[in-house]
This record gives C-alpha cells, sequence and structure tokens, in this order.
C-alpha cells in the first residue's frame, strides 16, 4: 500500500510529465536496491495524433540464468484523461491511477525482493510496460509497452518464458477476479494454474470458476505472439466500475489487503513450481 502512494505521489505517470520520469527512476532505484537484474528498454512511438512518446519497458529478472521462466507484468503509467468521470470539466484531467497502474506495479515491486531473499524453483521475468493507457482504445495508441515486448521475443526456447501471467487493477476495496475469457480460450492451462493458486489459499470466492467480460489488455499482444497469457483483472472497480478511468481512481479506494491477496496468489504460483 506505501508502494501504491508513493506512485500516486508522482503525480500523473503520464508519458512526457514529470511524474512518469519520477516513477521511472524510482523504479529503477528500487529494483535494484532488490537485488534482482534490471534492464531498461527506452522506444519511440508516434501517435494517431502525431505526437512523439518516449516511453520504457522496464525488465527485472530473478534468476536470470535459469532457462525455464515465467512472466509477470503490469503496466505502469497512468492514463492521461480521466475519460468516465461524471462531471464533464474533469475528464480532460489525468486519472490518479491507484488502481489502475500503480496496484500490479507495487504488487511486482514487492515481489522482486522477495524472489531476491528466496529463490524461486524457475526464472521470474517482472516486467513493467509502458504505455499501456495512453490513447483511444481503437486509435491503435493502447497498449504500447506489451506491443514492444511482444515484437522482441525470442522464439520459442531456454531463456524464453513459458507463460505469462498480467495483473491490472489488482486492489479494488471490493474484489472480484472472475476468469477472462480470451485468456480461456488461449492459454487455459494457465488460467487453471492460477484460479487453483487462489483456490489453495481459499479464495475461491474473490477467484470464482465464472467468465468475466473480454477485456483489451496487455495480455492481448502476447497471445498473439503465442506466449501463453492470462489477464488478472477486476474489471468491476467502484459501483458499476464507476471509478475506472476516473478522479475516483485514488489510494482511498485501493485495499492493503486485495494487494496482499494477489501477491500472495503470485507467490503460491511461483513457489508452488509454476
Ligand atoms: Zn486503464
Amino acid at each position: 500500500m506505501e508502494l501504491v502512494r508513493t506512485q500516486v505521489g508522482f503525480g500523473p505517470r503520464v508519458p512526457g510529465r514529470e511524474g512518469h520520469a519520477a516513477q521511472l527512476a524510482w523504479m529503477v532505484a528500487h529494483l535494484d536496491s532488490a537485488g534482482v537484474e534490471v534492464q531498461t528498454d527506452t522506444f519511440t512511438h508516434v501517435t494517431t495524433t502525431g505526437d512523439t512518446l518516449h516511453l520504457t519497458n522496464v525488465l527485472a529478472r530473478a534468476k536470470p540464468e535459469a532457462t525455464r521462466r515465467i512472466l509477470l507484468l503490469t503496466h505502469w503509467d497512468t492514463r492521461p484523461i480521466s475519460d468516465n468521470a461524471t462531471d464533464p470539466a474533469l475528464r480532460s484531467t489525468p486519472i490518479p491511477g491507484a488502481n489502475d497502474g500503480a496496484s500490479g506495479t507495487a504488487i511486482l515491486m514487492e515481489l522482486a525482493g522477495l524472489l531476491e531473499g528466496t529463490p524461486p524453483p524457475m526464472g521470474v521475468d517482472l516486467l513493467f510496460v509502458d504505455g499501456e493507457d495512453y490513447g483511444d482504445y481503437g486509435a491503435g495508441d493502447m497498449l504500447l509497452g506489451a506491443k514492444h515486448y511482444a515484437e522482441k521475443l525470442p522464439p520459442p526456447g531456454p531463456g524464453r518464458p513459458i507463460y505469462g501471467v498480467l495483473l491490472d487493477m489488482v486492489g479494488d476495496v471490493d474484489p472480484r477476479f472472475p476468469v477472462e475469457p480470451t485468456s480461456v480460450q488461449y492459454a487455459q492451462p494457465v488460467v487453471r494454474k492460477v484460479w487453483d493458486a487462489a483456490r489453495r489459499l481459499g479464495y475461491s470466492k474473490f477467484f470464482p470458476d465464472a467468465a468475466g467480460q473480454d477485456i483489451a489488455d496487455d495480455h492481448i499482444p502476447l497471445l498473439n505472439a503465442g506466449l501463453p497469457t492470462v489477464d488478472v483483472i477486476d474489471f468491476s472497480y467502484g459501483p458499476g466500475n464507476s471509478w475506472w478511468h476516473t478522479p475516483e481512481d485514488t489510494p482511498e479506494h485501493v485495499s492493503p489487503s486485495t494487494l496482499g491477496m494477489v501477491g500472495q496468489v503470485v507467490t503460491e504460483l511461483i513457489y508452488s513450481g509454476g
């Protein structure tokens, strides 16, 4: 929860803004001090409106020598506009991104230290992608970091992760993680692993074996690249998802116990052998 507050404290982590640069420096320093191997991958994207975005994916690798690896990913950038705000005057303001951006990032940052302290049975790649939430869904200015990572993914073999687990919007005070249908369609065995890990911990009430809605998220470019990846997402943030992409996406609407639960589920997944 402290890691969520720290991120929100940087201000909007929107490409080109001060908070974005501050967050990037903080992430690299935090991961470095955790002891994991850190790589940054900076690239540019020209948007449909002609703006050039400078984006950076951060990859932290635990047990870098291991050939059998899994990937956990999340986006660290935040949305420049509050399109869903009820007050039209607020729609041009950036979201605070406590849940949509900071929650998954906080969990993976915390996990970095854990993985260094207690070596996992396989290599674990923690990927923090940039530019997930920048533009319009239809325009192609979304999921930019995941697309960039997917383009550079090596062919199947040693060193390439065998599957991926995406965390997005994982801090709601009222958590519910139904199964995301595209994940089931293309990565059913991985869905089974994650939801079974939740069940072993007694969290089936929050991770029901029920279908949620299809989500256009960072798992899609990875699925397209042939890497089976599931989306762990709670797409019911506030009453009727009314806090999503609004100024209401604040730390008060994020719960330490939800962050803890999701962190435990991925920890169980890893230490039970992946
Ligand atoms: Zn978003």
